[in-house]
Parts: C-alpha cells; sequence; structure tokens
C-alpha cells in the first residue's frame, strides 16, 4: 500500500505529445511519407536521378535493373515501416528467390527474402540483419502476399572526430512477429551520420534472375 501511494506521488511530467495514429495502408501523423501509393518522387537512383521504379494498383515496382532505390530524406534514429512483396519465383531457390533489402542509413541490411519454405543461410533469410542476425523465428508470408517490416532503428553514437563510441541497436518486427529483440548493430565501418533508406536492386549478384519487387505504405518517424 505504501508503495502504491509513493508512486501516485509522483509528478506527472509534461503530457506525451499527439500524434494520430494511422488507419489500415496509412501512416501516423508525425510520419515521414516516403511513398504513399501514388508517386516515387522521394526515390532515386544512387546518382540521383529520377526512379525508375513504376507505380502500379498503389505499389512501387522495382524490376532488376533499374538500380539500388534511394530515399530522398535521411534518417537516423527512427521506427521505421516498410511493405513489401516478393514475387513468386518457383524455378529459384535460396538467395536467388524474390531477394531485396532495407538498407538503414544507406549502411545496414535488413534482408528481404522471399523466405517462405525456402531454407538459405540464417543471417541471410527474412528477418535477419544481413551478415550479422538471424531472425528468432521464420515469419514469412507465401511469395505474392503484402508482408511488413516494423524497425526500431537506433543509430551509432560517434565522438567529434566521428568514431563510433557507442553501438546502435535494431529492433525489428515481421509481419507483426518480434524477430530481432534490440540487438547491438556491430557493423561500424559507415561510421556516424544520417542516412538515406534504400531497397536493393539485387541484380547485380552473380546468376540473379529478373525479380519484380513490390514495395507500398513506406514511412518513418524520426526517434531524436
Ligand atoms: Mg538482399
Amino acid at each position: 500500500m505504501i508503495a502504491i501511494l509513493a508512486v501516485a506521488q509522483q509528478p506527472p511530467g509534461p503530457a506525451p505529445r499527439v500524434v494520430t495514429p494511422h488507419g489500415a495502408g496509412g501512416a501516423p501523423s508525425d510520419a515521414v511519407v516516403l511513398f504513399d501509393g501514388t508517386s516515387t518522387a522521394r526515390w532515386t537512383t544512387r546518382d540521383g536521378q529520377a526512379s525508375r521504379c513504376t507505380v502500379e494498383a498503389g505499389a512501387m515496382v522495382c524490376t532488376s535493373g533499374v538500380g539500388d532505390m534511394y530515399s530522398t530524406v535521411k534518417h537516423g534514429d527512427a521506427q521505421i515501416h516498410v511493405e513489401f512483396a516478393p514475387p513468386e519465383m518457383p524455378g529459384h531457390k535460396g538467395q536467388l528467390r524474390g531477394n531485396s533489402g532495407v538498407y538503414l542509413q544507406g549502411r545496414y541490411e535488413v534482408q528481404v527474402l522471399d523466405s517462405f519454405e525456402n531454407p538459405t543461410y540464417v543471417t541471410g533469410m527474412l528477418g535477419a540483419l544481413y551478415g550479422q542476425a538471424a531472425p528468432l523465428v521464420n515469419a514469412a508470408r507465401k511469395p505474392g502476399e503484402w508482408q511488413s517490416y516494423d524497425i526500431i532503428f537506433r543509430a551509432h553514437r560517434c565522438d567529434a572526430q566521428g568514431a563510433v563510441i557507442q553501438n546502435g541497436t535494431l529492433t525489428v518486427l515481421l509481419n507483426g512477429v518480434l524477430v530481432q529483440d534490440h540487438i547491438t548493430n556491430k557493423d561500424t565501418k559507415g561510421g556516424c551520420g544520417d542516412g538515406p533508406l534504400m531497397f536493393q536492386d539485387h541484380s547485380g549478384f552473380k546468376n540473379a534472375p529478373v525479380t519484380a519487387m513490390k514495395f507500398r505504405n513506406v514511412w518513418f518517424r524520426p526517434l531524436n
């Protein structure tokens, strides 16, 4: 009883900022919307040219050869939402099935791969932080179906000279299922500094077949 009273007497603190949550397919009121189903204006190629992805039925369709896709707005600490649909490619296996990737700050790949009944190395499957961390579970939907990533990204902290003094962290939900639980990002090669969200064109990789990857409802909320 004493403990309960002690809690009740704490000063209430400032009221949290109001954010209007989204309905189906939408973004919260304070989000930076990168793709809302109508235009690729907030995406470019690596060299800053207009995106070569097409917009079809509310989806951004990026077919092999368009090049990696860079958001025009950069992010640091952020809550990131991406929906994607790998195509059905029954004639292929492993990394050669529907493969893309969501690169945080353009540097750290949260893998996008059709991992439904499609085994591959565990740090390269859907839900993995590529090359670093396997997902806790395989929560992949079937190819052709829409899937979602919700990512809580904390960037590396650096000193005035740009050296990393504290590693960033990552929490990832795939289709609403926790797959990365506040893991440490061990890749410090890129140092600090905001970067774009990047979607991978996997066509540069050996024997990669033509792949038409779809994205929709892409947004982030800065967390600084
Ligand atoms: Mg990939």
